[in-house]
């Protein structure tokens, strides 16, 4: 009780310093400028998957085309997956709209001022809930991300596990008794110490830091040994077959299941590389059947020169994505043929589908690379495969 004590006083300690040095260090930035409870909330969702940098762009779009609750609620699937294209967890932004949806059914479109009601809505955590309630509302309470469960851990030389989630609690709580009136702008200098002074990797930037006198890490030289973290467990590797299927100017996309990983993106067709699926395999057996009704003295080999209009099978690219439980080691194979040749697209889906084990026809759509580009969500798993569409076009342009 006595220790807990103490932490609150040396939370409360910081708090007139960090609100001075926030307000000449903020940095200036779209959400802050209007921070109205959607824009708020846009922004922290974005934030908590990549940098400040990188969600600005998708910030200004997201609001250009869904500029309220109302126009987030109504937007149909294939543009909200479209707008979040890059970001990942797509699982995030389906939320998001649910969420809205309740909005406009149960508060005619408008975000609650309270924190309970705010949390209870899907999708949105403690984290998020803090966020909104107290930079949109001036509610008070405390927003804990991993920046400022490293600030505070550093700050009162804590050597709890901040990967516990009884450590995040435990600060939720002792954070939530020295709120101040400027709760939102507190919750903010927070962050943003975390983020550019108190860094996260190497040695923080202490001589600017407006706390470093009350810092119990600083004046015993174990800023960078604080926070404790345990490790994560690494995550299973799955090999995966990647089909780049093009027919003419059209490429083959596939759109994945309701439920699940990347549940309702469009991707390149793909299957789990094992014994009978391997690259070799699949590449000689997809070449077999495709020329299965050419004269056997027609067959050519695997040359643009060489195949005179027979399909063309190759091995692709390789590559990795690793998400929070499982990393793809992908794969490529690459399978051209041209327009032209008569029942072509359909022949290839056929054997694309069958070594996938198929899905629902609409499933199923062979696109131009720049519809491919505009209208379809694919996820940054893809990436490199997006990339290698791009480089055939280049190609085939430059072959003009
Ligand atoms: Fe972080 Fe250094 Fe400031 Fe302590 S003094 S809070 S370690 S930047």
């Amino acid at each position: 009780m006595e220790e807990q004590s103490k932490v609150r006083a040396m939370y409360a300690e910081t708090v007139p310093y960090l609100l001075h040095w926030y307000e000449f260090n903020r940095r200036i930035l779209p959400w802050r400028e209007d921070p109205t409870p959607y824009h708020v909330w846009v922004s922290e969702i974005m934030l908590q998957q990549t940098r400040v940098e990188a969600v600005k762009g998708y910030y200004d779009r997201f609001l250009t085309c869904l500029p309220d609750v109302k126009a987030l609620a109504d937007a149909k699937e294939e543009e909200l997956l479209k707008l979040w294209e890059g970001l990942g967890y797509y699982n995030r932004v389906r939320n998001m709209q649910k969420a809205a949806k309740e909005l406009v059914e149960r508060y005619n479109g408008q975000m609650p001022a309270d924190y309970e009601a705010i949390r209870a809505l899907p999708g949105i955590g403690d984290y998020t809930a803090g966020a909104i309630s107290s930079i949109a509302f001036g509610l008070p309470y405390p927003a804990v991300d991993g920046n400022v469960l490293r600030v505070m851990s550093r700050i009162t030389g804590s050597e709890e596990d901040i990967a516990k989630e009884s450590t995040k609690k435990k600060m939720k709580e002792d954070l939530t008794v020295v709120m101040p009136t400027r709760a939102g702008d507190f919750n903010q200098s927070l962050m943003e110490l975390g983020a550019t002074v108190c860094l996260p990797n190497g040695k923080p930037l202490c001589e600017q830091c407006p706390v470093m006198h009350l810092c119990k890490a600083f004046h015993t030289g174990r800023e960078t040994e604080l926070p404790v973290k345990s490790g994560k467990k690494a995550g299973r590797i799955e090999k995966r077959v990647v089909f780049l299927v093009k027919c003419g100017e059209k490429i083959l996309l596939h759109r994945r299941g309701q439920k699940g990983l990347l549940a309702g993106l469009w991707e390149f067709p793909n299957v789990p590389a094992n014994q009978s699926v391997s690259v070799k395999r699949v590449a000689a057996m997809l070449a077999e059947e495709l020329t299965a009704d050419v004269p056997e003295g027609e067959k050519r080999g695997k040359t643009e020169a060489d195949r005179n209009g027979m399909p063309m099978v190759k091995k692709g690219k390789k590559a990795k994505h690793i998400f929070s439980h499982v990393e793809w080691h992908m794969e490529g194979i690459t399978i051209e043929t041209e327009e032209a040749e008569v029942g072509m697209p359909g022949r290839l889906l056929a054997q694309v589908q069958r070594l996938t084990e198929g899905a629902a026809e609409e499933d199923w759509v062979f696109v131009t690379a720049e519809q491919m580009r505009e209208t379809y969500a694919i996820p940054s798993a893809f990436d490199a495969y997006v990339k290698e569409v791009g480089k055939i076009q280049e190609q085939e342009e430059n072959a003009e």
